[in-house]
């Protein structure tokens, strides 16, 4: 952390110890660009961006969860940790009911992990188990078979690999909207049940991320649903250069391999939701949210602390008005995502009765890049709205395509499969994949004003939904 980012982390910490003290400091700064004066709406709007961009509260918010709370791998201790500091915060933040719900997964462990290249010489790799994989029982020592993707294993006669650690050397492309992760990740979440029905003895592979540090990304593989998976890790991007070099010279070549690792029983943790209620209890909600675990890695400040510290801070400016709007808003940090979507979904499971009342919903789980793009997954109906809510986001940099439509993000999702309509804030994914799931998830990768044009970003979508009379179902 550099001093400027200390300093304002001080600074932070201060803020938040009174944040809940002190009344909302409005300045007004109008956006609109034409000579006509503001209607109240734009005025409104204009304040909560100009408060958003000015505020330290989403950064004290994320330097407390990485700092007080740390790591929170679903299950361990710093889940637990981080379950009642986001409690406790929501609590003081004024949210108007905040509540724990129950959910349940399998609880994996990770222990030790070494790999080491052997080929004349003995390197050892930067390597990381995958999150659900097996453990190797002690040390596994075999010849190596590499695959340029999941499709190619997926067609490899099984003689091909009986016996062996199949590597699969899948490299992600950089981008701003991240679409390269999508289009490698089946080798993390599948590769490991394919290479069990071939007869492999492990799998390994390049981890899915855009970097070139030497520094393994972990991720979960696929939940079993009776296959059977064999032990899974990934290795650097350099560790998977310099594999697939010394593979491709044709030198004999052998991996050694040591995951300690494995489910170890079943956990309960919480999806912890807090609620800015509305004077219209008939109208519904806005559903905002992020997940609240992380790897155990790095810190979880871009994955997603960033979300949990955008979405709170956001609905606290709502909080701080000096009337309920007419609709509440939900946020929802869901538990346990990373091993399974298991908050997400819960939450859907728990809720499906009620879908009527969850009028639409947003998801933060991209880290803190900037938000560039609004999307929508909407009725016919609702579009003329959507374009009002585009014209009130544009100020702060954000295009929308009427053409584009929501992914919702994978908790949110949960929710999008029962019906309800979905609202992406689209977010710069440059640097993204750097660092996901890696140790270098830091706090100091976060920029102080890209959080913040996201927490404007994300007042102004929650006010207009939570003010707005449009209904947005069915999508
Ligand atoms: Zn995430
Ligand atoms: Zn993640």
């Amino acid at each position: 952390m550099n001093t400027r980012t200390q300093r304002r982390a001080h600074k932070s910490l201060e803020f938040l110890k009174r944040a809940w003290l002190l009344p909302a400091s409005l300045v007004f700064l109008c956006s609109c660009q034409n000579s006509e004066a503001p209607t109240p709406l734009e005025k409104q709007v204009s304040e909560l961006q100009t408060e958003a961009l000015q505020s330290d509260l989403a950064f004290s918010l994320l330097h407390a969860l990485t700092t007080e709370v740390g790591p929170r791998m679903a299950g361990t201790d710093g889940d637990r940790r981080a379950v009642e500091w986001a409690r406790s915060i929501m609590t003081s933040l004024g949210f108007d009911q905040v509540w724990l719900e129950p959910v349940t997964f399998p609880k994996w462990r990770r222990g030790s992990e070494t790999a080491f290249l052997v080929t004349g010489y003995r390197l050892p790799l930067a390597v990381t188990a995958l999150g659900g994989s097996t453990g190797t029982d002690g040390v596994m020592r075999a010849e190596i078979e590499l695959f340029d993707d999941l499709q190619a294993l997926s067609n490899a006669d099984s003689q091909q690999v009986q016996g062996k650690i199949v590597f699969i050397n899948d490299r992600m492309s950089m981008g701003e909207k991240g679409r390269g992760y999508s289009q490698v990740v089946g080798g993390r979440t599948d590769g490991p049940y394919v290479a069990a029905e071939k007869g492999a003895l492990a799998l390994v592979i390049r981890s899915v991320g855009t970097d070139n540090n030497r520094l393994a990304h972990t991720g979960s593989i696929a939940l079993p649903q009776g296959r059977v998976a064999v032990p899974s890790a990934a290795i650097s991007n350099p560790d998977a250069d310099l594999l697939e070099s010394v593979i491709n010279s044709g030198k004999p070549v052998e991996l050694e391999l040591q995951l300690d690792c494995g489910i170890d029983g079943a956990a309960t943790s919480y999806n912890v939701i807090g609620e800015v209620t509305g004077n219209d209890p008939e109208s519904g909600y806005f559903v905002m949210g992020a997940h609240l675990d992380s790897w155990d890695l790095g810190m979880g400040a871009v994955d997603d602390g960033a979300g949990v510290a955008i979405t709170m801070a956001a609905a606290k400016l709502i909080a701080d008005l000096p009337e309920r709007a007419r609709r509440g808003l939900r946020v929802i940090l869901y538990a346990n995502e990373e091993q399974g979507i298991y908050g997400g979904r819960e939450y859907a499971r728990a809720h499906s009765h009620e879908m009527d009342a969850h009028i639409a919903g947003a998801e933060s789980d991209f880290g803190s890049g900037r938000v560039y793009a609004l999307a929508s997954t909407v009725s016919e109906e609702a579009q003329a709205a959507i374009e009002e809510l585009a014209g009130l986001l544009a100020p702060l940099g954000i295009s929308y395509d009427p053409e584009m439509q929501a992914y919702g993000g994978a908790d949110i999702g949960q929710l999008g499969l029962l019906g309800m309509p979905m609202i992406d804030l689209r977010q710069d994914a440059s640097l993204y994949f750097d660092i996901h799931h890696t140790a270098n998830d830091t706090l100091d990768k976060v920029n102080l004003d890209d959080l913040n044009q996201n927490v404007a970003a994300w007042v102004t979508l929650a006010w207009f939904m939570a003010n707005t009379d449009q209904a947005f179902g069915p999508p």
